[in-house]
């Protein structure tokens, strides 16, 4: 049994009239219209709890999406030892029958059921169409088929054997389970990260972000339609902290994969560091976090094209993708070129909700998001070190929005400069031409994280010299091209530095994380 390379999922357009608009937009009216109750899914069965939970939609906070059923101790328990039930079964399931599942599951979502996990990401995390087709749908299906691949490609990967004895690798899954945590802002990654590992033949607690609760909860139960067995995977929403405090005790962790904020990951770190001696194993630690992604400008850019890079690589998904680009350094000479074209297209960009298909932005995710974005906005204005050349305003009295905002400092490591804000906010360093290598070393250095970067340069000898200096200070690196948007199978993902351990989601290498080989060696 070997799995074809596959190609990466075709990117459908949603253009005016076109019958996949008309389709999409049908799914809209039917969620908005009919508000679900969500239950936690345990070992297969719907669970309902005390506790509750809301979904709304962050573009029009008032509408209320579902309401979902929030786990307490005794569910998280149970989710354990479902989950542990389960392993008893799926571990010995041939690997081939494994990933059909998961094949069956892409075929759902490439098919019938791609109207609905785009439309509810759409709802619930506020991201156009065009994102949500991209970053959820075709995502998380290249993510299914490429895993499959890859998958094929492990087990084959085989030592010599003689005539007098044979080798062999037997990729077997860690022993115990694996907690997933994850985001919300990709519903591909929230999938992904359960799926990776239970798709290696591991059992996994799935806790989704409280504010993709929505989405996520459908991505479930498409996995139930796709024939993934009853406590394989158990589906609890939650308090990340609660759950947390339970399942880091569970003598049976055997792994985390997360993506999320890297305070919560080096939180999570040092508990385990703490338990370590009640564990089987040594838990496998997988995390992407944050990031304060760069573009950096060389005398010899393209003006056009790093105008087009800084708009979208900001903007898009209101710059809430850990490989936004959050930061950039522009010579003198390239920005008297470009700032008023960059200025006369973010003028154009249009804010709203999701359904008018023509708003390149929408809102951010929730209340404590728009307070942190604006707080940044509000500290660059009172600073004298900064000046807003564009946006700069907020509002939340119908959902959560904020304009793009471009800031220009004369402080390289302006606050803006060096934190995460997540969210739609610029900040540009204007550098003069003769300073290239010092403010190389500025940007290297400015920020703990090294997950995106991007530089411009049409020099070919100042390409190489860049890269080489900027070697650690990105994990997914970017010539003439914006930061964000890696696909599948073509620019693996992750970062270092405060940024994640680097493990290249959708890849072998992400894979591989998730067994726990036996070499068998027998004699003749
Ligand atoms: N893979 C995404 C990109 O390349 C970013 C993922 C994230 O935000 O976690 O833009």
């Amino acid at each position: 049994f070997k799995v074809r390379k596959p190609e990466n999922e075709p990117i459908k357009s949603y253009g005016p009239g076109s019958r996949e608009r008309e389709s999409l937009k049908l799914k809209l009216q039917e969620l908005k219209s009919k508000p679900i109750e969500i239950p936690l899914i345990i070992g297969g069965k719907e669970i309902y709890t005390e506790r509750i939970g809301s979904c709304i939609i962050p573009h029009n906070k008032q509408h209320v999406l579902a309401t979902y059923h929030i786990a307490g101790e005794k569910e998280i328990k149970m989710a354990i030892e479902s989950a542990m039930e389960a392993k008893k079964e799926w571990e010995r399931i041939p690997w081939e029958h494994r990933v059909s599942i998961f094949l069956k599951a892409a075929e759902l979502l490439a098919g019938p059921w791609r109207d609905i996990i785009n439309a509810s990401t759409m709802l619930c995390q506020s991201k156009n169409a065009f994102q949500a087709e991209i970053d959820s749908a075709c995502e998380l299906i290249d993510f299914l088929r490429f895993n499959a691949y890859y998958l094929t490609e492990i087990y084959s990967d085989q030592p010599m054997s003689t005539k007098d004895f044979w080798n062999k690798l037997e990729y077997r899954p860690l022993e115990g389970f694996i907690f997933a945590i994850t985001p919300f802002n990709f519903t591909s990654i929230a999938g992904n990260l359960p799926i990776a590992p239970v798709m290696a033949g591991n059992v996994a607690l799935w806790k989704p972000a409280s504010t993709a609760v929505y989405s996520n909860y459908f991505l479930m139960e498409l996995l139930r339609e796709a024939g993934m067995p009853d406590g394989v995977i158990n589906f609890i929403p939650g308090y990340g902290k609660e759950i947390g405090d339970i399942v880091l005790d569970s003598q049976e962790l055997a792994g985390i994969h997360f993506t999320g904020s890297t305070k919560v990951f080096q939180g999570l770190w040092k508990k385990i560091g703490e338990n370590l001696n009640r564990y089987k194993v040594y838990p496998r630690l997988v995390g992407e976090t944050g990031g304060k992604d760069f573009i950096f400008a060389h005398p010899s850019a393209d003006s056009e094209a790093l105008t087009i890079a800084l708009l979208r690589g900001a903007f898009e998904y209101q710059g809430q993708k850990c490989s936004a680009a959050s930061r950039a350094y522009i010579p003198s000479s390239v920005w008297s070129k470009m700032e008023n074209k960059l200025l006369n297209e973010i003028s154009t960009i249009k804010v709203g909700d999701v359904e008018d298909f023509t708003n390149f932005m929408n809102a951010v995710i929730d209340k404590k998001s728009f307070d942190k974005i604006s707080s940044y906005i509000e500290y660059a204005k009172e600073s004298s070190d900064a000046e807003i050349i564009c946006g700069g305003e907020y509002d939340d009295s119908i959902g959560f929005f904020i304009e793009p905002t471009v800031i220009v400092t004369s402080d390289p490591k302006f606050k803006s400069m060096k934190e995460e804000i997540f969210g739609p906010v610029l900040t540009i360093y204007i550098y003069e031409d003769d300073k290239l290598e010092e403010t190389l070393d500025l940007c290297n250095t400015t920020s703990p994280y090294g997950l995106t970067g991007a530089i411009f340069a049409n020099d070919r000898k100042a390409v190489v010299h860049m890269k080489e200096k900027l070697l650690h200070s990105a994990g997914n690196f970017y010539i003439n091209d914006k930061p964000t948007g890696a696909v599948v199978g073509q620019q693996p993902f992750g970062g270092g530095r405060a940024s994640g351990t680097n493990d290249k989601a959708g890849s072998k290498l992400n894979l591989l994380r998730w067994m726990n080989p036996m070499t068998i060696k027998e004699t003749f």
